[in-house]
């Protein structure tokens, strides 16, 4: 099933939008059947998940950090990390640019903006996202590249409330670039939509979507 979740998945998906296949929660002989699909991009929200299943899995696999990230947990996945979509605060960003730095690689980062109206999600608020941004230290860690931000929308079936918040985000996403990388190709990323509203994410412009349950079905825990 695996295999035809995928194939359905990425028949819909335009060309300019990537598909990361989130394995939180299932085992690596699971998160193998995809890979033998040819799927190589695959998110985990887990240090120690990520860490576990990279050991037992193909090494050309990219790894996404899709969860909260702790500082101190950086340098477990540092050394492999394809990119993180959870950066939420400075010290995280400079944590991630020591780390970076300590083996040799330049690590890709969104920033999460929170756009969600539940006060749980994590994620820059964006007026604290700005003033990080007009203050310049960014612009020094040099073994970080900002690649663009990340959201998640709230958990309603309220479409137009979904439809508003991703709207958000790409706004967010545009400001950023007019701002601060005009002139740099690689910050061109928006992380939104899972299983529940990729669609209605990918009409607002997302570049990568991240879906779990579609691909592999229900997980029995979070
Ligand atoms: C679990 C998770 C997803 C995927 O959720 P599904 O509804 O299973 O597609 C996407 N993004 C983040 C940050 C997640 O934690």
């Amino acid at each position: 099933m695996i295999r035809e979740n995928l194939q359905r998945l990425l028949d819909e998906l335009p060309p300019h939008v990537r598909l990361v296949a989130v394995s939180k929660t299932k085992p690596a002989e699971v998160v193998k059947e995809a890979y033998d699909a040819g799927h190589r991009d695959f998110g985990e929200n887990k240090v120690q998940e990520m860490v576990a299943k990279r050991e037992q899995l193909p090494g050309d696999i990219r790894w996404h950090m899709i969860g909260h990230l702790q500082t101190n947990k950086v340098k477990y996945i540092a050394p492999f990390v394809h990119l993180i979509h959870s950066v939420d605060s400075l010290k995280l960003l400079r944590t991630i640019d020591k780390e970076g730095r300590k083996h040799g690689r330049v690590i890709d980062v969104l920033f999460e903006i929170h756009i969600a109206k539940e006060p749980s999600k994590f994620g820059f608020a964006w007026d604290d996202l700005r003033q990080l941004m007009e203050a310049g230290e960014w612009q020094r860690l040099d073994h970080v590249r900002i690649c663009g931000v990340m959201g998640m929308a709230t958990f309603t079936d309220d479409t137009s409330l979904v439809r508003e918040e991703f709207r958000t985000l790409a706004q967010y996403f545009r400001s950023l670039k007019e701002d601060f990388f005009p002139d740099k190709d690689h910050f061109r990323e928006i992380s939104m939509g899972m299983s529940g509203d990729y669609r209605i994410a990918i009409e607002e412009g997302a570049t990568i979507v991240r879906i779990g349950t579609l691909i592999f079905g229900e997980r029995d825990y979070l």
